[in-house]
């Protein structure tokens, strides 16, 4: 083929996978250098009872506000997960948000972990330490994991799972129903919670939706709706008996003031105080 495309083709072609191959290098570095500046920061998404809207948790995401392009989660972290640089990417985001909710015992935190991640031997007793080192109750912690290396590895993954468990960190299957199904993991690694991804809350489908919290429910876990949108998707997820509610509807994620002036708001509506 190469022949039939000539010389020229050939060439320019390597030219271009060099080009994109030093465009990643170059991108690594920056993320490399952004987390030793501390310039990847976290903003905080309300997680709300579906029954009365209460807040009873945040899940942490991960921001690089000077990313080159203006790329989101979806692009580095991916790139942190081909260049080594994930765990520090969510040693990162955990010691930032432990740091910042730790004065509200009453608010749960959500961490998304790379699956990738439970296959470090390390792994289970580092997250330990920033817990022990915080103070931070560690039934306050849930770590949101999506596939994967679960399959890949899943004695692996297990071990570091059950250790965390021991003491008190639970674990929730995220984007549930989103690409490769995980019934069997569900089960297997006894979740403590599965969100389902917003693709299937965009279907408003309350057959599926119901049939997705019964399965739930015959496995004991509780269900969080992911991406709420529209008063109509907060509506069918209600009904249909999830647990809590998260999306652009019921809050957007938060920067730590934002989280600050929002607590405080309703802590002196109900007439307790921070302190
Ligand atoms: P996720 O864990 O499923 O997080 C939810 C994503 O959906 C977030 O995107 C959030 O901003 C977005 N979202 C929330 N509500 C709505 C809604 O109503 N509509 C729509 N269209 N989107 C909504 P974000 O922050 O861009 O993060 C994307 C993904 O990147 C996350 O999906 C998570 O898998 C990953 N991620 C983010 N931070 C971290 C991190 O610190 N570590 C790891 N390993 N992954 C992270
Ligand atoms: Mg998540
Ligand atoms: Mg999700
Ligand atoms: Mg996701």
């Amino acid at each position: 083929r190469a022949k039939e495309d000539g010389r020229g083709r050939v060439v320019a072609f390597d030219d271009e996978l060099d080009i994109e191959r030093q465009e990643t290098k170059a991108a690594e570095d920056r993320l490399k250098q952004a987390l030793a500046q501390g310039d990847i920061t976290v903003v905080y998404q309300p997680l709300v009872s579906a029954r009365d809207g209460r807040l009873t948790g945040v899940e942490a995401l991960a921001r690089w506000p000077a990313a080159p392009d203006g790329i989101g989660p979806e692009i580095f972290i991916p790139l942190a997960e081909k260049s080594g640089l994930i765990d520090s990417l969510f040693f990162t985001v955990l010691c930032q948000a432990v740091e910042g909710v730790k004065v509200w015992p009453d608010l749960e935190l959500s961490v998304n972990i790379s699956p990738i991640q439970l296959c470090n031997p390390e792994f289970g007793k580092r997250v330990a330490a920033v817990i022990a080192d915080e103070a931070f109750a560690a039934d306050r912690l849930i770590l949101e994991v999506t596939e994967g290396v679960l399959i890949a590895q899943p004695e692996q993954a297990r071990r570091a799972i059950d250790g965390l468990r021991a003491i008190g960190v639970r674990f929730a299957m995220d984007d549930f129903g989103a690409g490769h199904a995980s019934i069997g993991m569900l089960r297997h690694f006894g979740f403590e919670k599965v969100k389902i991804d917003r693709s299937v809350v965009a279907l408003q489908d309350p057959v599926l939706l119901k049939a997705i919290i019964e399965l739930a429910a015959a496995l004991q876990i509780p269900v969080t709706a992911e991406g709420i949108e529209t008063e109509e998707q907060a509506r069918l997820a209600r009904e249909a008996g999830c647990e809590q509610l998260q999306g652009y509807l019921v809050g957007a994620p938060l920067s730590l003031d934002e989280l600050i002036a929002l607590k405080d708001g309703v802590q002196r509506r109900t007439g307790t105080s921070r302190h």
